[in-house]
């Protein structure tokens, strides 16, 4: 990365083709100084790829629900493609067809002097599915019952492989400066306990994984179905004489295994981002490679905060996109306190553990009643940034996501809330900024606060 402050936008295809390509990216320039577009070149998620979902259209593109499949908005090389069972992916949309989201824009954001990066985010939402996708139905987790789930598994070899096909397309056809990836994903001790999901993954290729760590794969299966059926008698009532955190413990340490399972399938997933940043710079280290890092993993969740040390990410990240968005924060925390007290933490109430739960998770922000209209403030936004800046240290850059325009906010973003962003972003240390979580989301008159707030620092 230059000397130059990083001012990132993530943008999907649908804004190019709602507004065109030269005039979006003049936007981007002129509002606020974007120096990077991150192209969200293979989706399936509209909060990454679609138009606004909560048919709450800001003042430009499209007004109407775009219906979003997803899949390659690029058109994938079948060379690069041999040993995945995953071949063809194009997105069956029909307003993608004949456009490429890479080869048509990266001439005019070059003409602009912008780094250009395709990114991928895979979304903790299960759906949209790529159902239409030949060969993606092989390469799903699978669950404790021995049941196909909902997600693809990261130790698949077809899955896997796949990916490094991708890559290998993106680096060897397109004039490109790198990649930006990450997954939104709860452990599956966290989507029984948070989300009322099903734990995987206990298909043959992870079962071989525990096979050679010596793991009993029957007694961790067994350990989860236990866990499983106690989170929903909790969630249907029962009270457990103990209360509901020891008797989660005491079913956690009668089944060791289902902790090491925990760490194979974390292992699982570090191991593929290695792999990939790895793939990223054999094609050279004039290559970056940004890492995006979910709310719940950097901030929310002990569980996933527990298995992610943030300095681990130097070994494979050259900059960082912690995403913190603070204006959402308050509802979506609210949501999942109040998700935990359902089960492992109903022992208290959502207003009794909240204070707690900023203790030690090292927040300070209001009270869990006046959460979701409050937010969470952009002292947050600097205090995290500080966090993982001094955690990773200066030889990896860390641009804060923010949230201009966000689905399921239960407040307004406003434009003094985005300048407040930018200013919280670079007092806890940021190298610049990443403006999510989507063009097509968020509104011109944000867009333009944050140019203002770029001005006032002399960044741009
Ligand atoms: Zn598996």
């Amino acid at each position: 990365m230059s000397d130059r402050t990083f001012v990132g936008m993530q943008v999907g295809g649908i804004s190019f083709i709602d507004e065109g390509i030269e005039e979006t990216l003049d936007i981007f320039v002129e509002k606020a100084g974007v120096n990077a577009i991150f192209i969200s070149a293979l989706s399936w998620a509209r909060g990454n790829a679609g138009r606004s979902g909560s048919n709450d259209f800001p003042d430009h593109g499209g007004q109407e629900p775009d219906h979003l499949q997803g899949g390659a908005f690029f058109p994938p090389d079948p060379r690069y493609y041999h040993g995945t069972s995953i071949k063809d992916f194009t997105a069956p949309d029909p307003l993608y067809e004949g456009f490429d989201i890479l080869g048509d824009v990266i001439p005019a954001a070059r003409e602009r002097g912008m780094e250009v990066f395709p990114y991928y985010c895979e979304t903790s939402h299960k759906n949209p599915k790529p159902l239409w996708q030949p060969g993606f139905a092989q390469v799903i987790e699978v669950d404790a019952w021995g049941r196909r789930a909902s997600r693809p598994c990261l130790y698949n070899p077809d899955y896997r492989n796949w990916w490094f096909g991708v890559v290998d397309n993106w680096l060897n056809e397109y004039d490109l400066d790198g990649i930006m990836w990450g997954i939104e994903r709860e452990d599956p001790l966290s989507s029984m306990i948070v989300s009322n999901e099903v734990p995987t993954c206990f298909c043959v290729h992870c079962r071989a994984e525990g096979h050679r760590r010596n793991i009993d794969a029957g007694r961790a299966a067994e350990g989860y179905r236990r866990i499983s059926d106690y989170l929903t008698s909790v969630r249907g009532g029962y009270q457990p004489p103990d209360g509901k955190l020891i008797t989660f413990l005491r079913h956690l340490f009668e089944y060791p295994e289902v902790s090491q399972w925990q760490k194979l399938w974390w292992d699982g997933h570090k191991d593929l981002y290695r792999e990939i940043s790895g793939t990223v710079r054999y094609f050279g280290d004039h290559y970056q490679v940004g890492l995006g890092i979910w709310q719940m993993i950097n901030t929310f969740n002990p569980l996933l905060r527990a298995a992610h040390d943030p300095a681990e990410y130097k070994l494979y990240g050259d900059w960082l996109k912690p995403v913190f968005y603070n204006a959402p924060g308050g509802a979506r925390f609210a949501k999942f306190v109040t998700n935990l007290c359902q089960t492992i933490l109903g022992d208290a109430s959502p207003s009794e553990w909240t204070p707690i739960l900023y203790k030690i998770l090292g927040l300070d922000e209001a009270a869990f009643e006046d959460l979701p209209p409050a937010g969470f403030s952009p002292q947050y936004v600097a205090d995290f940034t500080r966090r993982y800046v001094d955690a990773v240290g200066p030889e990896v850059a860390v641009y804060p996501g923010i949230g201009l325009g966000v689905e399921t906010v239960a407040r307004d973003i406003s434009p003094a809330d985005c300048e407040a962003m930018v200013e919280a972003s670079f007092d806890g240390g940021a190298g610049g900024v990443m403006i999510s979580r989507n063009y097509s989301e968020l509104t011109l008159t944000n867009l333009a606060a944050v140019g203002n707030a770029l001005r006032r620092l002399g960044k741009i």
